[in-house]
């Protein structure tokens, strides 16, 4: 369907389907042209390769996803768009709409059997009130998906892409970084949406790594302590470990002094393998 993400053509399509947005949702539908085409084809999908998109909308990044690349599945958790999805997406026989919640559908065996020997993407617009943690779960469960390109709020974005080490790191960042090679591609401002958001977005892509850039015992252990360190971020790393993990200071401190990391350093000014050789160490005493 051409000109979907008209504002006209999406003010008519929603006020046929009597659709009304849902805040809860996170739904803020996309109404610069600009944007899905450059989104689609910086994901890197082609004629090819399988694309998984979360919460289409009313189908405006389908549709560029749809021209470009072998087969879409779309997951959609708002019953109310599946008739719009119908008519707006009606055109492509390589496009499937799936009505669930993507933090609840099994992505591995949906790869597996949708996608066989397919490369296969991530490329969504993502609902901001649980970015978060659909990132962190298509990094988690280890997808065989070669990039993950979302839009997410800009600050979310700055936060993500920073580098471990530097102020803006937290413990998405750190965890981010141990799964991929993230990049900033471009922002979006906030009236590119239909209704606009109170912020601006940017769109990022996260390059999946063959190998984790540290290696270490226990990824459970590592990212216990990530999060450990980065929840109390104006403590001291020994502080913020003792308290986040449960584990005595004079014990923490002990760790930190084997690793050459001094105590009053703070979660942010430390690196992926600083991180690493903390949680090797704890793993003796937190398992
Ligand atoms: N892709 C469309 C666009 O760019 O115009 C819509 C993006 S809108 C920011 C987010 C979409 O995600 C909405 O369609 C919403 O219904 C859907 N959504 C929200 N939570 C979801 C979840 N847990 N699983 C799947 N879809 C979800």
């Amino acid at each position: 369907m051409e000109k979907l993400s008209n504002i006209n053509t999406v003010k008519e399509i929603l006020h046929k389907h009597g659709f009304t947005f849902s805040k809860a949702l996170g739904q803020n539908f996309l109404i610069n042209p600009s944007v899905c085409p450059r989104m689609a084809m910086e994901c890197g999908v082609d004629e090819n390769s399988g694309v998984i998109e979360v919460g289409p909308g009313i189908g405006v990044l389908t549709n560029e996803l749809a021209k470009r690349a072998k087969k879409v599945i779309a997951v959609e958790l708002d019953k109310r768009l599946l008739p719009v999805l119908e008519e707006t997406l009606g055109e492509y026989e390589n496009v499937k709409v799936i009505n669930e919640d993507v933090m609840k559908l099994d992505l591995n065996k949906l790869i597996e059997e949708e996608f066989e020997g397919m490369n296969v993407c991530v490329c969504a617009n993502l609902p901001y009130y649980i970015t978060s943690p659909i990132v962190m779960r298509l990094l988690e469960e280890k997808l065989n998906v070669s990039s993950i390109t979302v839009m997410v709020q800009k600050e979310a974005a700055q936060r993500i892409c920073a580098n471990v080490g530097t102020r803006q790191c937290g413990a998405v960042t750190a965890a981010v970084w141990y799964y991929s090679e993230p990049e900033l591609l471009f922002n979006v401002s906030s009236g590119s949406f239909m209704p606009a958001p109170k912020v601006d977005s940017a769109v990022i892509r996260l390059n999946i790594r063959k190998e984790p850039p540290v290696s270490v015992k226990s990824e459970e252990v590592f990212f216990k302590t990530i999060k450990a360190a980065f929840s109390q971020r104006r403590k001291n790393i020994a502080n913020s470990l003792s308290g986040g993990l449960s584990v005595g200071k004079q014990e923490i401190i002990s760790v930190l002094e084997d690793c050459g990391i001094p105590a009053s350093k703070r979660a942010e000014e430390l690196t992926l393998e600083n991180l690493g050789k903390i949680a090797d160490r704890l793993c003796d005493i937190i398992i």
